[in-house]
């Protein structure tokens, strides 16, 4: 998926603090609205990155989308820096990708995306499709994030089986189950299906977590004792900071949950539109050779000249945004 906003702001994400670990925290991530572009295209609710929060681990954008039966034709776009996971709640989206790769994602199957230095895809659905599901981008840290792109597509991810609930690893380790996707710092991103009871999932207090609901009512979740969110609050992303061996989920109904997680990300980040990168120049350089068509983004085939256009950049340098949570 891409960032369609038509004037995207940059997105400076500085280091975490060292020695973090150990303060749990819990705060609502307020969504917000975005729409994806088209006539009557996807409006996805957008909860990282934050102007305060703007990464949980290295996990450095979440979108959710749908239930919808909008189209989805989103034409090729530029990544670099990042991987990004799509998983599928309902409808199968058809990825095509400069690595050559074209295949169809279904829900319960996860596609990873590792653009390195710098990849192109296209996301389409068919017309009148029900469509739900999340978008998320991984930062790459330094050492990796020059590397050729590449593309996984993992079809059977590990199960958890409790008394009140079930779950998919998608990304990383839960407890005893660990994902076969490749990621470059310690992440975690798990579906958790909850029945009525308590389920009590093990964590790595070295890491953040964080938790979306993805269906069902709020109203029906306690996380670690307390609503998800407040009632009466907008939907958000619960963040709950690093320092939890333990989270214990009580549902009085069935809901699913995304449970994010992974080791506080040290390196400065600049996010802008599709671009995660360091300074304004590699900024600057991405946006150029994608509108020049440069070999960087290699190219999407069955797509002919049909693309995405970057947006202008703002018109002045890009600048840091100071973490203030
Ligand atoms: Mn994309």
């Amino acid at each position: 998926m891409s960032d369609l906003q038509t004037r995207p702001q940059e997105e400076r994400v500085p280091a975490e603090p060292l020695g973090a670990a150990g303060s749990p925290r819990r705060e609502v991530l307020p969504a917000r609205r975005v729409p994806l572009g088209g006539v009557r295209g996807v409006e996805v609710e957008r909860t990282l990155p934050q102007r305060d929060v703007p990464t949980v681990g290295a996990w450095c954008f979440v979108d959710r989308y749908g239930p919808s039966t909008a189209p989805m034709r989103v034409l090729p776009h530029p990544h670099t820096g990042l991987q990004t996971v799509t998983w599928p709640l309902s409808g199968p989206i058809r990825h095509r990708d400069s690595t050559g790769s074209d295949v169809v994602v279904r829900p319960g199957e996860l596609d990873l995306m590792t653009a390195g230095r710098g990849v192109s895809h296209s996301e389409v659905a068919d017309d009148g499709a029900e469509l739900a599901g999340v978008q998320l981008w991984i930062a790459l840290p330094e050492e990796v994030r020059h590397q050729a792109p590449r593309f996984e597509q993992h079809r059977d991810l590990p199960v958890l089986e409790g008394p009140a609930s079930s779950g998919v690893v998608m990304v990383g380790r839960l407890g005893d189950r660990e994902s076969p996707a490749l990621v470059h710092t310690r992440a975690l991103a798990a579906e958790v299906s909850l029945r009525p009871g308590t389920t009590v999932l093990p964590l790595d207090p070295r890491d953040e977590h964080a938790v979306l609901l993805l269906t069902g009512d709020a109203g029906d979740l306690d996380v670690d004792g307390a609503p998800l969110r407040p009632p009466g609050t907008p939907a958000g992303l619960l963040h709950l900071g690093t320092g939890r061996a333990e989270l214990a989920l009580e549902a009085r109904a069935p809901v699913r949950v995304l449970l994010l997680g992974g080791e506080p990300f040290r390196e400065d980040l600049l996010m802008w539109w599709n671009v995660v990168a360091r300074t304004h120049e590699e900024v600057v350089e991405a946006r150029e050779q994608w509108q020049a068509r440069s070999s960087r983004f290699g190219v999407v085939a069955g797509h002919g000249d049909d693309r995405i256009p970057a947006p202008p950049l703002p018109g002045v340098r890009l600048l840091p945004r100071g973490r203030r949570a």
